[in-house]
């Protein structure tokens, strides 16, 4: 496989290239990934990542802001960096389902979380929405969870190639950092 420039470029999957790479980010990348791995429903079975998540500090869960009845944080798989996720605490699967207390913290959570991202990495755009059930696209469908995804006129093309190396768990920690600082009190 080759880089931009026609260099070789390391196969993402190869554990033996990774290890084989000064790489100080690791640790970083771990417990971010074994809050969720081990707690989250392809290892356990049972438990769900949007309830568990509450129960971890901020950094663990990669929280940036706990409202009253909904909480925000980085998707640990995210399609940009910034890829926030509103959530209700409540374990509750389709948005007709959420009461009208949930419905407005998610919506007043997502204008904050757009206003923050504007201001610390100056987003051109934004993807919102809301993937309702497994065959419309979630993930998680048990859990209802609204996208907020910032998106930049360069991203293109770019986030995919970095995303699945070294440095987009690097700057997770870093972007809950940014984020958890610029939110408003
Ligand atoms: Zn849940």
């Amino acid at each position: 496989m080759r880089d931009y420039d026609g260099s070789e470029y390391p196969e993402a999957e190869s554990s033996r290239t990774f290890a084989a790479v000064p790489d100080g980010f690791a640790r970083l990348w771990t417990p971010h990934r074994i809050a969720y791995i081990e707690k989250g429903p392809a290892a356990s079975g049972d438990e769900c990542v949007f309830c568990t998540a509450p129960t971890l500090s901020d950094e663990q869960a990669l929280i940036v802001h706990r409202g009253t009845t909904a909480y925000v944080l980085l998707n640990l798989f995210p399609y940009n960096s910034g890829h926030l996720l509103v959530v209700p605490y409540r374990h509750v699967a389709t948005y007709d389902a959420a009461t009208p207390e949930e419905v407005a913290e998610v919506g007043s959570l997502t204008q904050t979380a757009m206003r923050v991202l504007t201001a610390t990495s100056h987003a051109d755009g934004y993807n919102i929405g809301m993937n309702q059930g497994a065959i419309a696209g979630a993930g998680i469908a048990a859990h209802l969870h609204q996208h907020v995804v910032p998106r930049w006129a360069t991203d293109a093309n770019f986030f995919p190639i970095i995303a699945q190396t070294k440095v987009l768990p690097r700057l997770l920690g870093e972007v809950r950092d940014e984020i958890a600082g610029a939110w408003p009190a």
